[in-house]
């Protein structure tokens, strides 16, 4: 597999640029007592070498923005830019990580991983190569053949993570990647995935993590963006005044997540 080239800019290279704009994107659902607005006029921006939050209440549009984010489904208006280009279907460089890790329960990890790859027509040598080498760097090497029901909550969403990184994508969009998990798997997955970017070991140059967890958005991200309820708008932004690794026992941290 071609390695992922360390190219990120938080390992301190290229100099800051825009890698994805949302502009003024409103999106409706058809409902029996008529149309529920649930984003209205949202604008957020992600630099390179940025891990930015969407902090949302439950209903708030969070995965209704990540999935415009990703082409998945269409604005009823505004847009979303990625790298210059207009997102109108699943773009390539951007992959996405579920809450409830999404698999396909009769397919094994390796076979899991590999459908990140069929969208792109890689020839089929290539494809395992690829899905084996995002299996080893998520640190699932010797669950090839597993399947997902043996598995616990947390391999299962290493499995999601091997599954999107496989496409080396430039952006990683995840939602609510942890809550799934007890407190200690969830650690240990965000603490992997944190070492993993800051050694700009995968090509990703920027993350958008939607959660309801204030802690979490402040352990992981150098800005974070509230969305409000009703319909869902970007009502505050906060920067993060922390380097990582941050320590959720340093006393200063914890003044601020208490
Ligand atoms: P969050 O991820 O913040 O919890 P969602 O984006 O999942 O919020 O949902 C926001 C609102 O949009 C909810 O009221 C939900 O019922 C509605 N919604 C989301 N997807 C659809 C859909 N495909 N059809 C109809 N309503 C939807
Ligand atoms: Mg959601």
């Amino acid at each position: 597999m071609p390695a992922p080239v360390p190219t990120s800019p938080h390992a301190g290279q290229t100099p800051s640029q825009e890698i994805l704009s949302v502009r003024h994107v409103s999106r409706g659902f058809d409902k029996t007592q008529g149309e529920l607005l649930v984003l209205d006029d949202v604008d957020l921006s992600l630099q390179s070498g940025e891990i930015v939050g969407l902090l949302g209440r439950s209903g708030s549009g969070k995965s209704t923005l990540l999935r415009i984010v990703c082409g998945l489904i269409q604005p009823t208006s505004g847009e979303v830019m990625y790298q210059g280009q207009r997102v109108q279907g699943p773009a390539p460089g951007i992959a996405m990580v579920f809450q409830n890790f999404a698999l396909f329960p009769w397919l094994t990890v390796l076979e899991n991983v590999e459908v990140g790859l069929e969208a792109q027509r890689v020839p089929a040598a290539e494809r395992r190569a690829r899905a084996l080498s995002a299996i080893d760097l998520i640190g699932l090497d010797g669950f090839e053949n597993a399947y997902p029901r043996e598995m616990s909550g947390g391999m299962r969403q290493r499995v999601g993570f091997a599954r999107a990184l496989v496409v080396n994508p430039t952006l990683l969009l995840m939602d609510e990647p942890f809550s799934a998990l007890d407190v200690l798997t969830a650690e240990t997955l965000r603490t992997d995935l944190l070492d993993l970017w800051t050694q700009a070991r995968m090509p990703i140059q920027s993350v958008l993590i939607v959660t309801h967890n204030i802690e979490e958005a402040v352990l992981m991200c150098d800005r974070i963006l509230v969305l409000s309820s009703n319909p869902g708008r970007v009502v505050a932004e906060i920067k993060v005044p922390f380097a990582r690794p941050r320590n959720r026992l340093d006393p200063a941290f914890r003044d601020l997540v208490d």
